[in-house]
C-alpha cells in the first residue's frame, strides 16, 4: 500500500473539540446551539444516521431535539412543524431527514426551513449563495471533503479534479466549491461516456456515486488524492465505499477509509454549521 490514509476520525475529532469548546463558550452566555432533527417515517438507514447525529450533538454540548413522525404524516402537517421551529429561539438548526415519503415533495419541505436554520445547506437561497462564493451555510458532505484537503495540505489551486455524481447534496456542491478554491473541475456522471479517460488525468478525485468498485486501480493517475464518498454494502453486508479500496491504495497518494472516512466528517460539519448558525443568532440577540 503507497497511499497515505486521510483519517476522518481523527480529523473529526480535532474539529468535534473545537466545537464542543466553541459552543460551551456560548452556552455560557445564554446561548446553547440547538438542532431539530426531523424524521418521517422508518427507513433504517435514516434511523442510524438521526442517532448518531443525536449523538454527536449530546458528545459536544449541542441540544438536540429529534421529532419522530409515522410516514403517514401529511405534508400539511410536516410544514407546520418546520414553521414552528422556525420560530423557536432555542433552535439554531434544522435538518429534516432525507428520503421523505413518497407523498411528500422534499422541495417544499426544504424550501420552508428558514434559510438562516437550514444547517444542510439545501435550501435554495444557500444553493444559490454557494454558486456566488458566500453561503451562510455548505452542504456537510463536500464541506468536509474540503477540510481534508486543507488538514492534509493537498493542494487545489491548479489542480484538475474530477467530481463523480452530480447530486444536489454532493456532486454538484462538491464541484462548485472546488471551483472556488481553484482546481480545474469535471464532473462525471451517468452518461459520462469514458470514465475512465477523465479520472486517468485527475489530481483529485472525489467518488459520490453509491456504486460499489465504481473507482478501480487502472482508471487512478498515481499519486492521486482519492476521495471515496459513497457508502454501500459487500455481499457479506459490511459497509463500503465507491472505490476498490485495495486496488487503488497502491496507486494514489491520499485515499480515504470506509468506514471511517468521509462519514464522521459529515456529521462533524453538521455541528460546526449548527454552532454557527447559533453564533450568528446570538451575535443579533
Ligand atoms: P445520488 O443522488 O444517487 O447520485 C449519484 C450520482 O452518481 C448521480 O449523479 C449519478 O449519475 C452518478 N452515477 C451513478 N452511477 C454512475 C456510474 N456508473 N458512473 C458515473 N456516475 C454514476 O447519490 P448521492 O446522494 O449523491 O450519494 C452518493 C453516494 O454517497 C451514496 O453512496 C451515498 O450513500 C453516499 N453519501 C455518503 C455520505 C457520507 O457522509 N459519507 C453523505 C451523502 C451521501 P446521474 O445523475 O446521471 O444519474
Amino acid at each position: 500500500m503507497t497511499a497515505q490514509l486521510i483519517d476522518g476520525n481523527a480529523l473529526s475529532k480535532t474539529l468535534r473539540a473545537e466545537v464542543a469548546t466553541r459552543a460551551a463558550t456560548l452556552a455560557a452566555r445564554g446561548h446553547q446551539p440547538g438542532l431539530a432533527v426531523v424524521l418521517v417515517g422508518d427507513n433504517p438507514a435514516s434511523e442510524v444516521y438521526v442517532r448518531n447525529k443525536i449523538k454527536a450533538c449530546a458528545d459536544n454540548g449541542l441540544a438536540s431535539t429529534c421529532e419522530r413522525y409515522p410516514a403517514t404524516l401529511t405534508q400539511t402537517a410536516l410544514l407546520a412543524r418546520i414553521e414552528a421551529l422556525n420560530q423557536d429561539p432555542k433552535i439554531h438548526g434544522i435538518l429534516v431527514q432525507l428520503p421523505l415519503p413518497a407523498h411528500i415533495d422534499s422541495h417544499k419541505v426544504i424550501e420552508a426551513i428558514a434559510a438562516e436554520k437550514d444547517v444542510d445547506g439545501f435550501h435554495v437561497a444557500n444553493a444559490g449563495a454557494l454558486m456566488t462564493g458566500r453561503p451562510l451555510f455548505r452542504p456537510c458532505t463536500p464541506y468536509g471533503v474540503m477540510k481534508m484537503f486543507e488538514a492534509y495540505g493537498i493542494e487545489l489551486a491548479g489542480a484538475h479534479a474530477v467530481v463523480i455524481g452530480r447530486s444536489n447534496i454532493v456532486g454538484k456542491p462538491m464541484a462548485l466549491m472546488l471551483l472556488d478554491a481553484g482546481a480545474t473541475v469535471t464532473v462525471c456522471h451517468s452518461k459520462t461516456r469514458d470514465l475512465a479517460a477523465h479520472t486517468r488525468t485527475a489530481d483529485i478525485v472525489v467518488a459520490a456515486t453509491g456504486k460499489r468498485n465504481l473507482l478501480t486501480a487502472e482508471m487512478v493517475k498515481p499519486g492521486a488524492a482519492v476521495i471515496d464518498v459513497g457508502m454501500n454494502r459487500d455481499e457479506a453486508g459490511k459497509l463500503c465505499g465507491d472505490v476498490d479500496f485495495a486496488g487503488v491504495s497502491s496507486v494514489a497518494g491520499y485515499l480515504t477509509p470506509v468506514p471511517g472516512g468521509v462519514g464522521p466528517m459529515t456529521i462533524t460539519m453538521l455541528l460546526v454549521n449548527t454552532l454557527e448558525a447559533a453564533e450568528r443568532a446570538a451575535a443579533h440577540a
